[in-house]
């Protein structure tokens, strides 16, 4: 039967952390596995009074077909948003409305990535992109992530002896480790990808989740050229609407992005996009995602000072500045997987490091989300964490 498929699927694993959930829904069981947003925030009557006057004042035209830029008035917003927030020029006639920013990065992948040309990522990277860009049998090359961003060292060597066709980055409070780039290494990655072919992708579905220290520029500030956005509404909003975009002024790339768009699915669900749009018109979202980065960041603090009590110095933990993700590097005797199968049975789960890399894991590391449980219920799932550390540390 394997011959039926073709090859581009054949190589490509599932999503491992999609299998980890299936194990970590039990109840009992503490999850720090998921990248799950605090469901506490879904705004649920105001989505529901969204959806009454969508359908009330324009049902038939928002159930109806429309075009594969997606709807022009949240178009219109999202670059407005670039605009007030971030002082970024961002045309909204540049902007195609995905299905989520996971839309944009398969999108990339069809257009850019023929077999074997070499793309970049960060060591580790968001798996969700290394599954997407592996349909398109790539070349992967990964760039080590530092506490303060990218290793430009072994990003100038890679470009001098590969030429990528892009680098995939997410430089805000990145999936999985939490890093930010600080803002000499986002001049330098400028400095270093101005002037070549490369794209640079900068994936930001966490920017404004942020809770302490302030914000940094963007990459199409400083290689505007190079630089393609990916944003989504799933972490600030509701990820089920499955609301992202790309932005990009690359008129040819636009183009071949709506192409490829149109072959995919026509457009994104419309409905949607204007209930979305309805929701932004009539509630405040700034003090909504103010609501949430107050409660993640104490979520983040109780995990921080958990992991620190109970693991001392036995571990190295990062300290994000946002987002919704930490990043735990093991002695390196540790293999994060049979910590895992230690951790399942005292009853609380995580992502190990493994399937953040294309190649070559650090064995050793872990993701923890500290966005779904209580203060309270992380500091019972480090203590349950630690005793089956105990396991391999003595
Ligand atoms: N990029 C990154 C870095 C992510 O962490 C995620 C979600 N986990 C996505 C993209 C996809 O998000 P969505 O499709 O919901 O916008």
């Amino acid at each position: 039967m394997e011959t039926i498929f073709a090859d581009r699927i054949s190589d490509v694993p599932k999503s491992f952390i999609r299998e980890i959930l299936k194990v970590t829904a039990e109840p009992e069981i503490i999850s720090f596995a998921g990248g799950l947003p605090n469901r506490d925030f879904f705004p649920v009557e105001q989505i529901k009074t969204a959806c009454n006057e969508v359908l009330d004042t324009d049902g038939m035209e928002a159930l109806q077909y429309s075009t594969t830029e997606g709807h022009n008035l949240l178009r219109k917003y999202i670059s407005d948003r670039y605009k007030t927030k971030k002082n970024l020029d961002v045309s909204s006639e540049n902007i195609i409305i995905t299905n989520g920013s996971q839309q944009g990065l398969d999108l990339l992948g069809k257009v850019l990535i023929n077999e074997n040309d070499s793309i970049l990522l960060e060591k580790p990277g968001y798996l969700g992109a290394i599954q997407s860009f592996s349909l398109y049998k790539p070349d992967f090359n990964h760039i080590t992530l530092k506490p303060n961003g990218i290793d430009t060292d072994e990003l100038r060597n890679v470009l001098k002896i590969k030429s990528p066709k892009l680098f995939y980055t997410v430089p805000n409070f990145q999936n999985p480790t939490g890093v930010t780039y600080d803002l000499e290494t986002r001049k330098e990655t400028g400095r270093i990808i101005e002037k070549t072919n490369c794209f640079l992708i900068e994936d930001d579905p966490y920017g404004e989740l942020r809770f302490k220290g302030s914000n940094l520029p963007s990459f199409k500030e400083i290689i505007p050229d190079n630089t393609i956005l990916l944003g989504s509404f799933s972490k600030i909003f509701a990820p089920s609407f499955r609301l992202g975009w790309i932005a990009t002024d690359n008129k040819e790339l636009y183009e071949k992005l709506i192409v490829a768009k149109q072959a995919s699915d026509l457009h994104t669900n419309y409905f949607s996009q204007k209930v979305l749009y309805q929701y932004l018109l009539k509630n405040d979202i700034d003090s909504h995602i103010e609501r949430i980065c107050k409660v993640y960041g104490e979520q983040r603090d109780s995990m921080v000072n958990s992991l620190k009590r109970y693991f001392g110095n036995k571990i190295t933990i990062t300290e994000p500045e946002g987002g919704m993700f930490l990043w735990v590097t093991l002695p390196e005797n540790i293999n994060s997987m049979e910590l895992f199968q230690a951790a399942i049975k005292k009853n609380v789960a995580f992502v190990p490091g493994t399937p953040f890399y294309a190649s070559n894991p650090e064995t050793n590391t872990l993701r923890l989300n500290f966005t779904n449980s209580s203060p309270k219920i992380i500091e019972e799932g480090v203590k349950r964490l630690y005793e089956a550390f105990l396991n391999f540390s003595e």
